[in-house]
């Protein structure tokens, strides 16, 4: 660390009172950079004036002396400060911002030496952003607290977006917490010292791409977290919020310090904590996500995700809320069928969906607008994106309302809610808003001229005044320059001297003759100018300026109502945001189904998925860009065993289309949970508790995991927790070592998915030994993608027919990549070889049905022991007892 850091440094002169406020406040956030508010900019000193001059590239210079050494400094304004927060938070810092909490004029009153106070009054972190410049609008943002709890079944995980106010509270086993924080978009997640040290959240932080801030340990505490939400919620009793466990607690606790630091304050509003346990929706760990490429790309990009191919929302707010449907599919029927209820009725209603839509596209992001405005962070423009939204809204709510046939419930709760009915507050609110606003507002209250004339009579005749005193202005020219005959005379404005006379130096030697002298006043001689001023025009400058204070207090004063009418109504300004989000959601499957000709999934009870016709959006779509058609498959699977096999085993060359049908069955899964059309003929689906995948293989170092460790340790997650409702795609399982242990390994895994697990599972492999267990197994089939050889070359069909597939065709597949034709030849040479041989496949026991465990024989000991019963025993008969049976078992030996 530089020596120039405050916290290095010992004064060996008393700091100067400007210097001592400063160490002061960057003593309380030692971690953060210090964004020290000047006048008209925020300055850093230090360390940190170096550090943000680095990442910024923005200049470094001096400031005065601290301790005989001159003080590194570097500023930048603030009205630009937002872009360079954004740099900074990107590149992993945190930054305190301090304010000027009082006016130079009011730091005079206490004396001349006086410096104005100032206090820190946010702390921006990756985790609690609220400005659009620093907030992806179509993601969300989660802040998100870890307690790993006092045993392995009590880890609690808190969450809220401090952007839009969604707090929710849920509880989980410690081995859970993964995947509930994979469930969100987790932008930094915080914990206590003591646990984020333990093995198990460390072994966590290297899977969680965010950001981990440790906490003092003793800000988890179950007692400080009931105190904070009574605090944060105003109630006596936080019992209406159902029983918190102590770890649920202990999160709130840890999560609610922080905000309340973060945001300096209670000024933050949260929702209503909604709680919730992992199981309430369909699990979906990491890995699963990772593979299914949901929201990213294996690249790590949103394009060719799911989510980017399916994704027709129009709205920030629906965006986010299709990306948290896709992320936490449900596993409730009724909510799931309520929300394809109001996609199929747009799928089937075009004109509605279309002039709805086109209502929705003016609608700005009022959720995060509202929560600027009430963190005092806000300007106009957000007021102007309330009274849009709220506009946007109430259009939407009018052709909903008007189109023929009736509407589903939660479209119609929607519109009810858009068209403000039993909103009475906010129907006011916003036909305000609309009277109140000038067209184009700006960004910052202090610019002014946002209201709009003949809102306020007051604002109107200060304004008068103002632009009175301007034509004034104007005639006062004129006259000066038909009096003097000095046509250059103009009369202008800077900063420095407020209102002047302008004339070139010719022109203005007149005016320093006698007889103008006294009248016009000289201020200023420059090398091409001569600056005069009169009486006359510093009194109408200061009427002027009068006016414009005044017009610009009264805006303030507006603005500040309207700033106490969102804060009293930002219950129903929520409720106009999700409705907005819902209809968005909405339209956009719609749109997507109509596009790809999706179907609406059927819910069923038992657990089958029995699709036909199905297809893989994201597959699908890269081919149409390359004008190929995709070969759409059927898939029927019954975990019950009443109507057919659970587990599907896929063989086919390379190249054939495997992977494709496994994850098109799994992505199917999700699209129906998340309340989505499906790309398929048809699709019914038994509600599945658990999604599982196991696709390919890759590589894990970062972490220290080879190919075949990733592989091994997502396919034991697999194995050991998924159930009769779940649903499991694994693809190629043991492919990361030896033939045949990857083989043995393969076996056993598909055996106890079969025996033990018991869900709808599709299994792809190579082995084509596996082919014949499959036919052994009662629950179990075989199915095959299929190819041609043609002409020496191969035709992949990409369909899928029942029983299993005759050939690899890897080498065919060699040769089509390029490998050189001598290779290739020689492969063939050597597969031919080996099939011949008598080591091939089926020549080892391992092809034989397996041989069952042989069962121990029941021995005398076995009986007597049976005989004991230790509830009823003296501890003196039981040692006899133990005696006994020593001296039997050494006889047996
Ligand atoms: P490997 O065994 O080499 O991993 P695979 O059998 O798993 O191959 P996929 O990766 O699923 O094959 O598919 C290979 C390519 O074939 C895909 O990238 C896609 O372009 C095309 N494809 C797959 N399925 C279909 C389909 N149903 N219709 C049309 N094209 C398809």
């Amino acid at each position: 660390m530089p020596d120039t850091d405050p916290r290095t440094v010992t004064p060996r002169a008393p700091p100067t009172p400007f210097m001592a406020q400063y160490l002061a406040l960057k003593a309380r956030h030692p971690d953060a950079l210090l964004f020290f508010r000047m006048g008209d900019f925020y300055e850093l000193f230090f360390a940190d004036a170096e550090r943000a001059a680095q990442v910024l590239g923005i200049t470094l210079t001096a400031r005065g002396e601290h301790d005989g050494k001159p003080i590194p400094m570097a500023g930048v304004p603030y009205h630009a400060a937002e872009g360079y927060l954004a740099r900074l938070i990107r590149s992993g810092e945190r930054v305190a911002v301090c304010e000027q909490i009082e006016s130079p004029a009011e730091a005079k009153k206490r004396g001349s030496k006086s410096i104005v106070q100032r206090g820190i009054v946010r702390v921006v972190t990756p985790g609690t952003l609220t400005e659009d410049a620093l907030l992806p609008s179509r993601a969300g943002q989660a802040l998100a607290a870890v307690v790993a709890g006092a045993s392995p079944h009590d880890a609690a995980v808190a969450l809220c977006d401090v952007s839009t106010g969604a707090f929710h509270v849920v509880a989980c086993a410690r081995d859970a917490i993964a995947s509930v924080l994979a469930a969100w978009p987790v932008t930094e997640w915080l914990a206590g010292e003591d646990d984020a040290a333990s093995d198990a959240l460390r072994a966590l932080a290297a899977m969680i791409d965010a950001p981990l801030t440790a906490r003092p340990q003793r800000t988890v505490s179950a007692k400080t977290g009931d105190v904070l939400l009574k605090e944060a919620f105003g109630v006596a009793d936080t019992g209406a919020f159902g029983k918190f466990t102590k770890s649920e607690l202990g999160a709130v606790a840890l999560l609610l310090d922080y905000v309340k630091l973060t945001q300096a304050g209670d000024a933050f509003r949260l929702e209503a904590p909604v709680r919730a346990t992992p199981e309430d929706g369909l699990v979906i760990d990491p890995a699963t996500r990772a593979n299914l490429e949901i929201d990213r790309a294996m690249n790590g990009a949103r394009e060719g995700s799911l989510i980017a191919t399916i994704d027709r929302t129009l709205t920030a707010a629906g965006a986010r809320l299709l990306s948290a449907h896709l992320a936490q599919p449900s596993r409730d029927p009724a909510e799931i069928n309520a929300r394809l209820d109001a996609v199929a009725y747009f799928a089937a209603a075009a004109p509605v969906l279309d002039a709805v839509r086109l209502a929705l596209k003016a609608a700005p992001d009022a959720a995060r607008a509202a929560t600027r405005l009430r963190l005092r962070r806000g300007g106009p423009r957000d007021l102007a994106a309330l009274s849009a939204a709220l506009s946007a809204g109430e259009r939407a709510a009018a052709e909903l309302m008007r189109a023929p046939g009736g509407l589903p419930e939660r479209l119609m709760r929607a519109a009810r809610t858009l068209a403000m009915i039993d909103l009475t507050g906010l129907q006011m609110f916003g036909s305000d808003l609309k009277r109140a606003l000038q067209a184009d507002v700006p960004v910052l209250v202090r610019d002014g001229g946002f209201i709009a004339p003949g809102w306020d009579a007051r604002l109107d005749e200060a304004r008068a005044l103002r632009d009175d005193s301007r034509r004034v202005l104007a005639d006062l020219q004129a006259r000066y320059v038909s009096e003097t005959g000095l046509a250059a005379l103009k009369i202008k404005y800077n900063a420095v001297l407020g209102y002047f006379i302008d004339l070139p130096a010719k022109a203005g030697d007149v005016l320093l003759r006698p007889e103008w002298r006294t009248r016009f006043q000289h201020r200023q001689t420059l090398a091409g100018n001569v600056r005069f001023t009169t009486d006359e025009l510093n009194e109408l400058a200061g009427r002027i300026a009068r006016a414009e204070d005044e017009a610009l207090a009264l805006e303030t004063a507006l603005f500040e109502e309207f700033l106490q009418r969102t804060e009293a109504l930002s219950q129903p300004l929520s409720q106009v945001s999700e409705a907005l989000a819902v209809l968005d959601i909405a339209a956009s499957h719609a749109v997507f189904a109509i596009e790809t000709v999706s179907v609406r999934p059927v819910l069923a009870d038992a657990p089958v998925f029995d699709a036909r016709g199905l297809r893989h959006p994201v597959v699908e779509a890269a081919l149409k860009r390359e004008r190929l058609g995709f070969t759409a498959n059927d898939l029927a699977l019954d975990a019950s065993g009443h109507t057919g096999a659970r587990l599907c085993l896929v063989t086919g060359p390379n190249m054939a289309g495997k992977s494709t049908y496994l994850r098109q069955a799994a992505i199917a899964v999700i699209l129906a949970q998340s309340g989505a059309f499906v790309p398929a003929r048809s699709l019914t689906l038994g509600l599945a508790d658990r999604l599982f995948s196991r696709v390919g293989a890759s590589d894990d170092l970062a972490r220290g995991r080879s190919t075949f460790m990733v592989e091994m340790v997502e396919t034991a997650a697999i194995l050991r927790q998924a159930t009769p409702q779940s649903f499991v795609i694994l693809d190629e399982v043991g492919r990361g070592t030896a033939t045949w242990d990857g083989l043995a390994i393969a076996w056993a895994a598909l055996e106890h998915l079969h025996d033990v697990n018991g869900g709808r599972a599709v299994f792809a492999t190579h082995y084509h030994e596996l082919t014949t267990l499959a036919e052994t197994l009662t629950h179990a089939r075989n199915a095959s993608l299929r190819a041609k050889e043609w002409k020496g070359s191969l035709v992949f069909l990409h369909d899928v027919q029942p029983g299993a597939a005759d050939r690899s065709y890897g080498v065919q597949v060699a040769a089509l990549a390029g490998l050189p034709k001598k290779a290739v030849q020689r492969a063939a040479q050597i597969l031919k070889q080996l099939e011949a041989s008598p080591s091939s496949a089926e020549a080892l026991p391992l092809f034989a049905a397996m041989p069952e465990a042989p069962v121990p024989e029941r021995s005398e000991l076995d009986d007597l022991l049976a005989g004991l019963d230790p509830d009823t025993m003296s501890p003196r008969e039981a040692l006899e007892w133990l005696y006994k049976l020593k001296t039997m078992s050494a006889q047996r030996g």
